[in-house]
């Protein structure tokens, strides 16, 4: 099966990715991150890999791009390394809501003020400040060589434009971090927090490292290339689940009847995804819908997902 599907992806993907690319221009390049504004509205690159590295790659490859709150999957996993279930699930909830950009109000609906989970903003923050280290710049440090090991790239970095314009213009996110701050939620400061937060969502990539990232997913916490367990099963399970009901915002429910596959988007235009136990895949559109998923991104994943019968049902 392997093999049809992949002669089937390097004699079409480039032509799915051409008719996909036709509707970047339905969507919106975000612009509330100044910076991200730059962002080239009608680029769509993609990247799948399978367990032995081989890579089916179509569409603008070469384009580098932040992780956003693709890298809330990852933190959350080195988070659940570094304390265990137990302490991370004091400070963040396991219900499914999509995060519309003013989850102000979710804060408080899980028990004593706890973000619902933890890839909306508010939880994300709290579990930015969950990461072991003594200083902002050691847990920073710490989540740099964890997204590099697992990106099998000691290259991965942050983009200091993308990380100052974040800052100089995160209003909503610091009202978030002020809030958990005051239901307790945070033992460190907030200043301290959204540096380490910002950091993580300023990570720069590209969709090789992405499906690179991915294909650890995909096979449950083992990277098949250098056959090394790099994250409890456990931790990816959990990381999965989350992705499934809440990593395409308020279009997750959306996306699992129309993709059917654990995927996290983030506001770069960027999506990683999997086919459990085979692919890794990673994406890139900056063009957004309303819902802020990449437009082209969602119609690429939909056409595969159909096209190979990916769903999980
Ligand atoms: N760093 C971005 C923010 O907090 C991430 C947003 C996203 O990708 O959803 O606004």
């Amino acid at each position: 099966e392997h093999t049809t599907t992949w002669k089937q992806l390097n004699d079409h993907l480039a032509e799915w990715v051409l008719a996909s690319k036709a509707h970047t221009a339905d969507g919106h390049v975000a612009s509330y991150i100044p910076e991200l504004a730059n962002a080239s509205a009608d680029v769509l690159g993609i990247c799948i890999m399978d367990m032995d590295g081989n890579t089916v790659a179509a569409g603008d490859t070469g384009y580098h791009f932040t992780l956003q709150s693709i890298s809330k999957v990852f933190t959350l996993i080195l988070a659940l390394m570094d304390n265990g279930e137990e302490i991370v699930f004091s400070k963040v909830g396991m219900e499914p809501t999509g995060d519309d950009f003013n989850s102000m109000l979710k804060l408080e609906l899980v028990e004593p003020g706890i973000p619902f989970n933890p890839l909306i903003n508010a939880g994300a923050i709290a579990i930015s400040s969950l990461i072991a280290g003594n200083t902002p710049a050691e847990q920073i440090e710490r989540i740099l060589a964890f997204f590099r090991n697992i990106a099998d790239n000691p290259a991965l970095d942050i983009n200091k434009d993308v990380f100052k314009s974040e800052s100089d213009t995160a209003h909503r996110n610091r009202s978030l971090a002020y809030f958990l701050k005051d239901n307790g939620v945070l033992d460190q400061e907030v200043d301290d927090v959204l540096r380490v937060y910002f950091s993580h969502c300023s990570i720069q990539v590209n969709c090789t490292d992405l499906a690179r990232m991915a294909l650890v997913l995909a096979h449950n916490g083992v990277d098949p290339i250098r056959n090394q367990r790099l994250i409890p099963r456990r931790f990816v399970q959990i990381a999965k689940t989350f992705m499934f009901t809440c990593g395409m915002y308020n279009a997750s429910g959306e996306f699992a009847m129309n993709v059917g596959l654990p995927a996290k988007s983030g506001v770069s235009g960027s999506i990683l995804t999997m086919v459990p136990r085979r692919y890794g895949i990673g994406l890139v559109s900056p063009a957004l819908n309303r819902k802020g998923n990449s437009t082209a991104g969602v119609h690429l994943l939909g056409k595969l997902s159909q096209e190979f019968d990916w769903s999980l049902f």
